[in-house]
């Protein structure tokens, strides 16, 4: 069944039914201190605790933002991140999420496209001192809220009644950057990421269980799939600050964890980490993995090293996010060659893109997905929305793949310019448009290489001014003053002609067909 209710009240029923369980452990590296100015490393809360500061939380955003109202979260994995995330879904505020990489412009664009009123934030992270960036966003006359200190007021804050909030309101707005301009925000409604994650949960085999989970919170294999996942079956998230390989088998092993989630880059980092240092791993049932391709040979090394097997997921932002899984009781070969069968509740089918005509079993087409899972819109963007979600409800995912006459869904390829590296999307029309500002740059095409380590990495073929003789580290620096350092392209070369479609795009597969043939030059 189709979850019918808020995220407030999968809480609220996890805190009446468990209360004394512990439902939020936040870990640190023992080298670090928190990033939250004075807080403790290694913080726990059960589940009435969290619901009692997400009470107060609700109570504190009530007294400053009105129901509806969108907040910007600008944080890597701190617990306060959580209890923000259930505050604002007990007031009805709507949460923008954004990736604690971006840069001040790539942050200021999304908090004035969602028109947000706050932001939250750290003052100092990695080195970077945040805080003079959210100050920054005072600018576009937003209120700024720093991280230190605020979990004590928000406990201080007696507690108001809370607006009734319906699970048919949106409580997220993800951003997910396009393949066609501008970063585009996925308006997502409570029922919908409440019952995707207790479906996904379910799943994985979760249940009062133990699970690790460094996916980033301001993905929604962070703030949905891990932290509703857990609520929903009343398990226990074990909260990395952030991804160390180290940090994250060590957490396993302390906290006995039962499910591990991680993109194929994680579990590759960790698997490497365990040679040099073994741990007692036994307590693991399950790895869960997604959001990029998952090669075959991952699934043999989390056998051999995790001695547990690897569950595929495969999703989208935009479809709150998860599609299709695999279970523990599929055929090995589809647990290792497809994406598994659809969840509950959701319509699948392979259509020709263009057209829309449905396909026939085992054709290749675009996966085409409709359901109570389907994003509301993308925010204050109807065109965009209307060219993504048919009249009849169909939401094209720009993914390419098959059915079986069992109902294995399987990717075989992607119609939209898009890169995955180590779980990240990147988009090469952004990555192309900063380097074309650049003055000696006459042309550029971003495209995807496939890599052992990261699924795939950025690489640019650049057509440099006749005159000029800029290296790649120039470029690169270039990109980075404008861009999250991930999205800057790490393999540079040098190209006097690009091959083009009949209608003047570049033909990017053709691109990595001369790379493979040793046809392009690498740029000085
Ligand atoms: P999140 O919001 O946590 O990033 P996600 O990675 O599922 O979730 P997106 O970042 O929107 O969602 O990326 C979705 C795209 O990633 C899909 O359209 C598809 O191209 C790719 N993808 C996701 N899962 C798989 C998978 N198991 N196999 C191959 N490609 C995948």
């Amino acid at each position: 069944n189709v979850q019918d209710i808020s995220i407030g009240e999968a809480l609220a029923q996890a805190a009446n039914a468990v209360p004394d369980r512990l439902a939020l452990v936040e870990v640190v590296p023992s080298s670090m201190q928190s990033p939250v100015k004075a807080a403790q490393t290694g913080r726990e809360w059960t589940f009435h605790q969290l619901h009692s500061d997400a009470r107060r939380c609700a109570s504190w955003l009530s007294a400053r933002f009105s129901k509806g109202d969108r907040v910007c979260i600008w944080a890597p994995n701190v617990p306060e991140w959580i209890v923000l995330q259930y505050g604002a879904a007990l007031s009805g505020l709507v949460l923008v999420t954004a990736n604690p990489a971006l840069k001040p412009s790539e942050l200021r664009y999304v908090i004035e496209q969602s028109r947000s009123r706050a932001i939250f934030h750290l003052e100092q992270f990695r080195g970077v001192d945040t805080g003079s960036v959210a100050r920054q966003m005072e600018e576009v006359g937003i209120q700024r809220y720093s991280f230190d200190g605020w979990l004590e007021e928000v406990r201080g804050t007696t507690e108001a009644v809370l607006p009734d909030v319906d699970s048919g309101l949106p409580a997220q707005i993800q951003y997910t950057s396009g393949t066609t301009g501008q970063p585009k925000g996925a308006l997502l409604r409570h029922r919908a990421l409440v019952t995707n994650a207790s479906y996904v949960a379910v799943r994985a085999g979760l249940d009062g269980s133990v699970l690790v989970s460094p996916m980033p919170l301001f993905h929604t294999a962070g703030s949905v799939m891990s932290v509703l996942g857990s609520v929903t079956t009343r398990s226990t998230l074990i909260l990395p600050l952030l991804f160390e390989p180290s940090l994250v088998l060590d957490a396993i092993a302390t906290w006995r964890a039962q499910v591990v989630f991680g993109v194929p880059t994680m579990l590759l980092a960790m698997i490497e980490q365990l040679k040099s240092a073994p741990r007692d791993l036994t307590s693991l049932r399950a790895a869960l993995s997604g959001g990029a391709p998952v090669p075959p040979e991952l699934h043999r090394r989390v056998r051999e090293a995790l001695k547990t097997p690897l569950m595929t997921v495969y999703g989208q932002t935009e479809l709150s996010p998860i599609v299709s899984q695999t279970t523990f009781d599929d055929p090995e070969d589809k647990r290792i060659h497809t994406v598994g069968r659809p969840l509950w509740n959701v319509e699948v089918r392979i259509a020709v893109s263009a057209t829309f005509e449905a396909l026939p079993l085992e054709s290749e087409g675009e996966i085409q997905v409709r359901g109570y899972q389907t994003m509301i819109e993308y925010f204050d963007k109807p065109e965009e929305t209307r060219e993504t979600i048919t009249k009849d409800g169909w939401f094209r995912t720009g993914d390419l793949g098959k059915m079986d006459a069992c109902g294995y869904l399987q990717i075989t390829g992607r119609l939209k310019d898009m890169i995955i590296r180590g779980g990240e999307n990147i988009y090469p029309v952004e990555i192309e448009a900063c380097l074309i500002r650049h003055p000696d740059v006459a042309d550029v095409a971003v495209f995807g290489v496939p890599d052992a380590t990261w699924g795939e990495v950025v690489a640019a073929a650049v057509r440099i001014t006749s005159d000029s003789k800029t290296t790649a580290e120039e470029l690169v620096n270039h990109c980075r003053k404008a861009m999250a350092p991930h999205k800057a392209p790490t393999l540079w070369f040098g190209s006097t002609e690009f091959p083009l479609t009949a209608s003047g795009k570049v033909q990017k597969f053709k691109l990595r067909e001369a790379l493979a043939n040793g046809a392009l030059h690498p740029l000085p």
